[in-house]
């Protein structure tokens, strides 16, 4: 495995993979590996030939400069989960290898990002899809992997490559869970003991909301108004938002199809995300 942390030596790197017709896979992430990630990469080592992580905390993604310099960050671990996946390649750039200059180019997500996350953090849409683009200009991969954990950067990703004509396939992957059901997350290391425990609020709040949606009621507000109910707010947990949205994570008012129903919970000074595809009954029988 060959770790680089300069775009130069990389592309120099992935030219013979590259000219040999072998399908090249990129896995982007943050670090603070986590078996979600691993699944990632698991995907990509079987549908590829030649496998790329990218590591990097991206500043232009961050709203609030607390929560960037608060990220996890553990390298060295990374490359280690990286060669047991068998990973061929880790790039790991500074943030000046990646942004010599505040970039004057960057790019626009329009109603992609009005909803969900994209209504409390903004500017985060529009700094994911520039360093995703970005990485997509220097791999050039066939195929690129990403969690349904993050639906709405899942969305904003597939629109991205068909809107910029970008070569590459996208694959989301299903989301990886504790036992209890808590999504896996960089950020659940920043949890104690006692605010772990309450994590999984946000997740039962989805699983009511899935199953009332299963149980044929179609108001989405109803489905919402139940589903936060099951979460009692106290000083650990603030729920932000919860959200029913469509393919497009657009607002769906009368639930007649496949949704995500979505949220994001404050957990003391760490916010979560989660969400769950969820199918009404008619839904299902035509399916
Ligand atoms: P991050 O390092 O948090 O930016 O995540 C990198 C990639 O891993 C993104 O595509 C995430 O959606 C994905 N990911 C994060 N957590 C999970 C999880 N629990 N299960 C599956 N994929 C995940």
């Amino acid at each position: 495995m060959q770790v680089v942390k300069s775009i130069s030596h990389l592309r120099v790197l992935l030219d013979e993979p590259r000219r040999s017709g072998r399908t090249i896979g990129l896995v982007p992430t943050m670090g603070a590996l986590h078996a979600g990630h691993v699944r990632l990469i698991e995907r990509a080592r079987e549908d590829c030939e030649f496998v790329a992580v990218s590591i990097f905390v991206n500043p232009l993604q961050f709203e609030r400069k607390d929560d960037l310099e608060r990220y996890p960050r553990d390298l060295e671990t990374d490359l280690d989960v990286c060669r047991r996946a068998d990973v061929d390649v880790v790039f790991t750039p500074s943030a000046t290898e990646l942004y010599p200059t505040p970039p004057l180019c960057v790019v626009d997500v329009r109603q992609l990002a009005d909803h969900l996350c994209g209504r409390f953090r903004p500017g985060h849409f529009s700094g994911v899809a520039t360093v995703v683009l970005k990485l997509f200009q220097i791999v050039l991969p066939d195929r690129s992997y990403f969690g349904e954990k993050d639906a709405q950067q899942l969305a904003v990703v597939r629109r991205l490559a068909r809107d910029f004509n970008i070569p590459v396939t996208i694959i989301g992957v299903p989301t990886v869970r504790d036992p209890d059901g808590l999504a896996l997350s960089s950020r659940n290391r920043r949890l104690t003991p006692s605010e772990r425990a309450r994590a999984t609020a946000l997740y039962k709040a989805l699983c009511e909301a899935r199953s009332h949606i299963a149980g044929g009621i179609t108001d989405a507000e109803e489905v919402t108004r139940r589903a936060r109910a099951a979460i009692s707010p106290d000083a650990t947990v603030r729920l932000e938002y919860l959200e029913v949205v469509d393919a497009d994570m657009q607002p769906v008012t009368v639930i007649s199809g496949p949704v995500i129903v979505a949220g994001a919970m404050w957990v003391g000074e760490t916010r979560l995300i989660d969400n769950l595809g969820c199918i009404p009954p008619a839904a299902d029988l035509e399916a």
